[in-house]
């Protein structure tokens, strides 16, 4: 049941005409769809114009006009700050020496090595380009391995724009209302079965009836795409048990939360009940803001990619030296030191915002996973795509332009988690909470379109 396309990336009229619309905005609308790259990007729920991005150093951002502090953190592979100076010289580094072969390089291994050595379940790794390309081939090399065709997915996760993966998933997908995606051939979902987050009965029903076939679930190791849902405690570790005792695989969507949250990921700080995921994605962080995503995990599972298996995968920028020299700049640098300052940011903030929100009155809960947050403007904490949903989401697009107007640029949508990196340090986060209490009040004032 595709939305109709053509309602969906516009957002509401009303708020258009309130938020200005500026020049470049109107400019790239004519030659770019909707004006941007990527459908979150064009502040469709929020309104107004997205900011045209000129530069960015440390915790800023800066227009043609003027700077913001940023808290999107081109949604999470700034953990250093922007531009870090040690990453920016090895990718000038490498740029001298050719900027892409289509050939092996020394560089690949050393940073698949950093990978193994934080991430134990990871026994061999390969690079790709994007978040999506790295669960499409886990997708497909789950399906190789075990010879089966059901994927399971948890609604509201999002794991890039796959066919097989455009159903009730979050991101973009869930800040246009778009049950799913046109174009998306109805054999392509069919082997496709979504679920409810943190609903371990219905993952139990489900492996009763079909576990013979399911090839795998997918799931984001803490969702952050539908704002933030923290898994409940040993969720991930049930997922793996049931997987096992059935035969299919438990890919650990990684993208988002991996060397965001801890050295080795949200898997990292979720060993409370030990489990380890047949394969892991990465993205955003391990590319330090170049293109650069991968998949890893279990060797005798790797060992099904082509050349040694029957999976096909392929890319002709895979491990590219640029992207590869700013992931290995990125996670050497990426120390305990750099995790503390970005879990104290992050604590600072959603603390500081709530604070601000409670004077003011809203009802909102701080969904918080490590140094990943966002605000539900709901008392009751989301544990479920269907309780994100449910809560006051007309509430935030005042909030979002009263912070935009004080020089805050953050997520333009209720289901995008907060990203702050070591650079947001305690001047950074008093000058946001400084604006904080007037974006409060907007939100409280905020009524709901509908009525
Ligand atoms: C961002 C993201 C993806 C997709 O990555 P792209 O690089 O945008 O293709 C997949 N899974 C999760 C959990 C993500 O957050």
């Amino acid at each position: 049941m595709p939305a109709p396309p053509s309602s969906a990336p516009t957002g509401p009229p009303r708020s258009r005409r309130r938020y200005h619309v500026s020049d470049l905005f109107t400019r790239a609308q004519r030659v770019i769809p909707g004006g941007v790259d990527s459908p979150v990007r064009a502040f469709g729920s929020v309104g107004g114009s997205p900011v045209f991005i000129d530069r960015a150093s440390g915790p800023f951002v800066y227009s043609r006009e003027r700077q913001y502090i940023d808290l999107v953190g081109s949604w999470g592979p700034a953990l250093l700050g922007h531009a870090h100076p040690v990453v920016v010289d090895a990718v000038q580094r490498a740029a001298e020496r050719g900027l892409s072969f289509g050939a092996p390089t020394e560089a690949e291994i050393e940073l698949a090595e950093l990978v193994i050595d934080r991430v134990d379940p990871v026994e061999k790794i390969r690079f790709v380009s994007t978040g999506t390309e790295a669960t499409m081939t886990a997708i497909r090399l789950a399906r190789g391995f075990t010879g089966r065709d059901i994927v399971v997915k948890f609604a509201g996760c999002y794991h890039g724009h796959e066919d097989s993966m455009l159903v009730a998933a979050g991101s973009g997908v869930a800040t246009f209302g778009m049950s799913s995606s046109a174009g998306v051939p109805k054999g392509t979902v069919e082997d496709t079965v979504v679920l409810p987050y943190n609903d371990r009965e219905a993952v139990t029903q489900l492996f009763a009836s079909h576990g013979d076939r399911i090839a795998a679930i997918i799931t984001e190791a803490a969702p952050a795409n539908m704002g933030v849902v923290p898994p409940e405690p040993g969720f991930n570790a049930f997922l793996k048990a049931e997987c096992e005792k059935s035969g299919a695989l438990l890919i650990l969507d990684e993208v988002l939360t991996g060397f965001r949250v801890s050295r080795a990921g949200f898997w990292g700080i979720d060993q409370a009940t030990p489990y380890e995921p047949d394969l892991l994605c990465f993205g955003k962080v391990i590319g330090g803001g170049m293109p650069l995503a991968a998949l890893g995990g279990r060797a005798d599972v790797m060992d099904h990619l082509a050349p040694l298996g029957p999976v096909y995968q392929a890319g002709t920028l895979s491990g590219n030296p640029l992207a590869t020299a700013a992931g290995i700049a990125t996670l050497t640098l990426a120390d305990d030191e750099v995790y503390a300052a970005v879990d104290r940011a992050a604590n600072a903030l959603s603390d500081g915002l709530s604070r601000s929100l409670t004077s003011a009155g809203v009802a909102h809960t701080i969904q918080k996973v490590g140094s990943l947050f966002s605000i539900l403007f709901s008392d009751d904490p989301a544990g479920s795509y269907d309780d994100v949903i449910a809560q006051d989401q007309f509430r935030y697009a005042p909030f979002f332009h009263s912070l935009l107007s004080s020089g805050i640029h953050l997520p333009p949508s209720v289901f995008e988690a907060y990203f702050v990196s070591a650079t947001h340090d305690e001047e950074i986060i008093a000058r946001i909470l400084d604006a904080a209490p007037e974006a409060a009040r907007a939100a409280a004032e905020a009524s709901s379109a509908r009525t």
